[in-house]
């Protein structure tokens, strides 16, 4: 940058990333950008410059990266959103930008967790009939086709914006964003009578209110396992590690000089 300032694009659409942008923002040492696949109709904006919509792949993120003499790139999207992940490996690999990931750590079950993995939505489906009737499924607006031929269960939908078709036929949609305590997870499963969950590894500091509330309730859970990053992605498990990160100079995933993407 022309004021000296490193120019950090971060990939975003988690908490951690608007964290990130905020504290990076408050060093001038940093210019931050944050990007959004733009999803989200009403978008929490962070701190920083934001940019909005697909690069257009790995190329079109490479070419953006060029044009906007950005240093480094901090992939904090979510964990299961592997296509972006995937495209700013190559991308920095392509431009010899320097990238690293920052991932919350995965949920692991304590004494009283009935969980149960799953390798993916798919996998999930195929395990419900044998847990629960009605179901609560929080893994986002999308894949939910992966359900659609359980006619058999009652499914309570939450999600941040409607979910998208097809759906199982007996489907109830609840539209919220959180954040959730274990009493009002409590009282919503109580609510719908639930005798199931399925949720993502999404991961977090701590145990989300959800799984703590279907554990005292007893009621198994079905977990989603999440992806690994791409192969040579280091992670970071927190902002403090982005901080300290950052602060280390090294190229990353960066693989040879700037070229073309593959
Ligand atoms: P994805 O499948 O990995 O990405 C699909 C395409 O969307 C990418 O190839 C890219 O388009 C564009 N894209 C995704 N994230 C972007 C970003 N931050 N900035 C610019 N373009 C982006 O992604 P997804 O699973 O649909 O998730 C979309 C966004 O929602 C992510 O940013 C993620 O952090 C957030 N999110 C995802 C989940 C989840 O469970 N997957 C949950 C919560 C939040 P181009 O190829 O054109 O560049």
């Amino acid at each position: 940058m022309t004021d000296g300032s490193a120019h950090v694009l971060i990939l975003g659409g988690t908490t951690q990333a608007r964290q990130l942008a905020e504290t990076l923002a408050q060093r001038p040492a940093f210019r931050v950008t944050t990007s959004f696949a733009g999803r989200v109709a009403h978008l929490r904006t962070p701190v920083g410059d934001v940019r909005v919509g697909g690069f257009g792949g790995p190329a079109g993120m490479a070419a953006w990266l060029r044009e906007h003499r950005v240093s480094t790139v901090i992939d904090a999207t979510h964990p299961f959103a592997v296509e972006i992940s995937a495209n700013a490996a190559r991308a920095a690999a392509a431009t010899g930008v320097t990238l690293f990931a920052l991932r919350r750590p995965g949920w692991h079950a304590g004494p009283g967790d009935q969980w149960h993995g799953a390798a993916d939505l798919a996998d999930a489906a195929t395990r419900l009939p044998a847990l629960g009737r009605r179901v609560f499924l929080t893994t986002g607006r999308l894949g939910l086709a992966a359900f659609a031929g359980l006619d058999g269960l009652h499914f309570l939908v939450r999600s941040v914006e409607a979910p998208e078709p097809p759906l199982p036929r007996r489907t109830e949609v609840l539209l919220d964003r959180g954040p959730y305590t274990v009493e009002g997870e409590t009282a919503l499963l109580r609510a719908h009578t639930i005798d199931v969950l399925v949720t993502k590894d999404s991961g977090g500091p701590a145990t989300a209110a959800k799984l703590t509330a279907a554990r005292d309730l007893g009621l198994p859970v079905v977990v989603v396992r999440r992806p690994p990053p791409p192969s040579g992605v280091s992670v970071v498990p927190d902002v403090a590690g982005a901080l300290a990160r950052l602060g280390r100079p090294g190229p990353g995933v960066s693989r040879g000089a700037a070229g073309t993407c593959p």
